[in-house]
């Protein structure tokens, strides 16, 4: 699994569109025989809001007014009838996040998501959770629970993340990354586009995935959802050529990734959509609402893989 460094991605990234896109294309089949299916996941909240972070683009951090209700841990009677209900809708995995800086092994609170996972993963679903910070011996415990994956997104290029968050650094993410691998659990790690960075941030991103060794299992690619109160509820929509060309280059970069459409799914046509399953986008969170945000209806989005001809994924092995 190469490296790439920013010039190298910058020569993919700006290829004449049609180029990249066969590119991301031919990367895809070349390393994913099941190239028609789609991976459904499924994103609960399992602690919405009073975040100490101060993530820019974020509606559960409690140093923005965005309206965002702080709630209490849930508990594995809250999490498993959700579960449940995703599995039978044809999700394979299922996602829950947790809005703190992170977490130690010895608070009570990690606990319940360990029996939480437990529970899920006895469903027969791949179970992800995103906690924030976490250190080996938490990722070892989540492990012998049954997760699958652990979700930590670098968001942005490392020059570019200062001006995103300020209570935690770059670096920060990376350790928790570092840790997460050591154990031999599989990573989700990826970002947000449309935050006010440059090419070479988003780029930046890219590269820094590239050096996780290895590669990160799924990497979702998020675009802004302004949220009202958080400063930067006044950004311009992401340009959907950019996307298709992130998610194009995000393919050839890290060929065995699955590259997961994420946030600002719902404001994509389906055209835009059509474009970035072509170009090697092969997982989506599904459902109506992501964390907090707004996501496409499920009827939709199964119409929409029926039209292309695509289908979701079974679950394997
Ligand atoms: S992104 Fe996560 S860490 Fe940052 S403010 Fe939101 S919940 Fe907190």
């Amino acid at each position: 699994m190469p490296n790439f460094s920013v010039d190298e991605i910058r020569a993919i990234y700006r290829l004449p569109l049609f180029e990249l896109l066969q590119k991301g294309r031919e990367t895809f089949l070349r390393n994913w025989p099941e190239h028609d299916e789609v991976q459904l996941c499924k994103l609960m909240s399992i602690k919405t809001g009073g975040c100490s972070e101060d993530c820019g683009y974020c509606a559960q951090s409690a140093h923005f007014k965005t309206g965002t209700e702080p709630g209490k841990l849930l508990g594995v009677k809250d999490v498993l009838p959700v579960a449940e209900d995703a599995k039978q809708q044809g999700a394979t995995r299922f996602c829950m996040g947790a809005a703190w800086k992170g977490i130690r092994e010895d608070d009570p609170r990690f606990g319940t998501v360990v029996e939480i996972v437990r529970a899920v993963a006895g469903l027969g679903l791949e179970v992800c959770v995103t906690l924030g910070q976490i250190g080996e011996e938490a990722a070892q415990k989540l492990k012998d629970a049954g997760l699958t994956s652990y979700n930590h997104n670098l968001d942005t290029g490392s020059s570019y993340y200062s001006s995103v968050v300020t209570t935690h650094k770059f670096e920060d993410r990376v350790r928790t990354l570092r840790a997460v691998q050591s154990v031999g659990l599989a990573l989700c790690c990826g970002g947000i586009i449309g935050m006010g960075e440059g090419e070479d941030d988003r780029l930046g991103l890219l590269a820094s995935l590239t050096e996780l060794y290895p590669h990160p299992e799924s990497v979702p690619i998020n675009c802004l959802v302004p949220i009202p109160g958080t400063p930067m509820e006044n950004s311009s929509p992401v340009d959907v050529f950019d996307l298709v060309r992130m998610v194009a280059t995000a393919r050839v970069v890290l060929p065995l990734s699955k590259i997961r459409l994420a946030a600002g799914r719902s404001r994509l046509s389906k055209e835009a959509q059509a474009l970035c399953f072509f170009a090697g986008a092969n997982s989506v969170f599904y459902g109506d609402k992501l964390l907090t945000t707004p996501n496409s209806a499920e009827n939709e989005d199964r119409a929409l893989l029926a039209a292309l001809g695509l289908k979701p994924q079974i679950p394997h092995g």
